[in-house]
């Protein structure tokens, strides 16, 4: 490392609360699907800021969104109407298929909207006796760490002395269709179901095909809501605008976050129909950001982003390339004992154990030739370019995957 590096660091390690642990590079420029450090030296982005970079680092169509709507009006707060939203609000609910919008600024902020809005609906439509809502989600679950979301998380680390938590979670199997028609048939008074339709941070876990068309009917045949979280999956990262696409579902609640800006500025959406979004009335959930108006902006310009570029069929096409060199690289090199992902959202497991350094040392060397990737639990690392790569670009990236792997002979 620089000393520049080194120096930036050491600042962020001492003024900085130390919440997360960053592999050592120091970013200062991004541009498609390349970023740079401090000292000029151009990486491959193998992350995405965890697939919120879909349409590639600083895409001048959405930062001169921003940069006109700033030079504009930046926030009203929603005390006022703003001449953006509405626009915006009749935009996204068109592209995804729904009545309503609900604007949010994080992932997190838009998983807790969701549940709001599906307890709400259980008490009022379906009629749960108050205070008896249950929702069932996933083992290995990651939707966020504020402190509702933290309570029925398996991430001990996000959990503990961090309680207590907050009650109303039934935790299922992911992928185990017996045990959701279980979880269904156990209680009425059963809400909704909460499901990553690929588990992204649990190291990118596909469930079986037909295992969210044929949950998505078991929630239907209960009367529970089907709430897919595709603050990860979602805006084309999969191959498809949706990940439940895949087996054309269509979600009673859509969360929607990261891409949806693409990564250019925080914004979030929960998506529902009328019938379970009007049970929402004024004052009862907010924030002074949500649906601001640099917020709409940057937003419709990244969705127009998404279908003008053709993104969601690039991931597809580069997704099996991508894949198929990964394997064909296994073959020869037994680092790599397993291969798993959909579209441009990937994972390759390491022949270490889950506690083992070997998945950090392996980003350390991308790191050295040229390519920033990081491990996800343990031994696990997520390949997640943004969808704006070549082809020619993929395979010079296979080139320094096979090398960097190669250097640990
Ligand atoms: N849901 C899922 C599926 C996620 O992957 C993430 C972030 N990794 C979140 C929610 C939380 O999003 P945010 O970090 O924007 O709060």
């Amino acid at each position: 490392l620089s000393s520049k590096s080194e120096v930036l660091i050491e600042k962020e390690n001492k003024y900085g609360a130390h919440n997360y642990h960053p592999l050592p590079v120091v970013l200062e420029k991004g541009e498609g699907v390349y970023v740079w450090d401090v000292d000029g030296k151009k990486y491959f982005d193998f992350l995405s800021a965890y697939s919120a970079v879909n349409q590639g680092h600083c895409h001048p169509k959405i930062v001169q969104a921003m940069v006109d709507q700033a030079q504009k009006l930046t926030l009203t707060s929603r005390a006022f109407y703003n001449d953006k939203l509405g626009n915006y609000e009749e935009y996204i609910t068109k592209y995804f298929g729904f009545d309503k919008v609900l604007p949010m600024n994080t992932g997190a902020e838009a998983v807790e909207t969701a549940l709001k809005v599906c307890r709400k609906w259980a008490y009022e439509v379906k009629g749960i006796p108050e205070n008896q809502a249950q929702v069932i989600v996933c083992e290995n679950n990651f939707h966020g760490r504020t402190t509702t979301i933290i309570s029925f998380s398996n991430d001990e680390t996000a959990r503990k002395n961090f309680g207590p938590f907050t009650d109303g979670f039934i935790k299922i199997e992911y992928d185990n269709l017996a045990a959701l028609e279980n979880a269904l048939e156990s209680s009425k008074n059963i809400a909704g179901f909460l499901v990553e339709p690929i588990q992204g941070e649990a190291g990118v876990y596909v469930p079986s095909e037909g295992y969210l068309a044929k949950a998505k009917a078991l929630c239907e045949k209960h009367n529970v809501l089907f709430i897919a979280d595709e603050v990860q999956t979602g805006i084309a990262r999969t191959g498809k605008l949706l990940a439940v696409h895949h087996e054309n579902v269509q979600p009673d609640i859509l969360i929607l976050g990261k891409a949806i800006s693409g990564g250019v500025y925080p914004v979030s959406a929960v998506l529902a129909n009328d019938e379970i979004m009007n049970v929402i009335k004024p004052g009862q959930h907010g924030s002074t950001f949500g649906g601001n108006p640099v917020a709409a902006a940057v937003a419709i310009a990244a969705l127009e982003v998404i279908k003008d570029e053709k993104l969601a069929e690039n991931a597809e096409r580069l997704g099996v390339i991508l894949r198929n060199g990964l394997n064909e690289i296994a073959e020869r090199n037994h680092l790599i004992t397993l291969v798993r992902g959909k579209g441009l959202l990937n994972a390759i497991v390491i022949n270490s154990t889950e506690d083992s350094d070997l998945a950090w040392e392996i980003c350390l060397k991308f790191r050295d030739n040229g390519l920033l990737a990081k491990p996800t639990h343990g031994n696990k690392i997520r390949l997640a370019p943004p969808l704006v790569m070549t082809e020619e670009q993929i395979k010079e990236c296979l080139e320094i995957i096979e090398k960097s792997l190669n250097e640990f002979r």
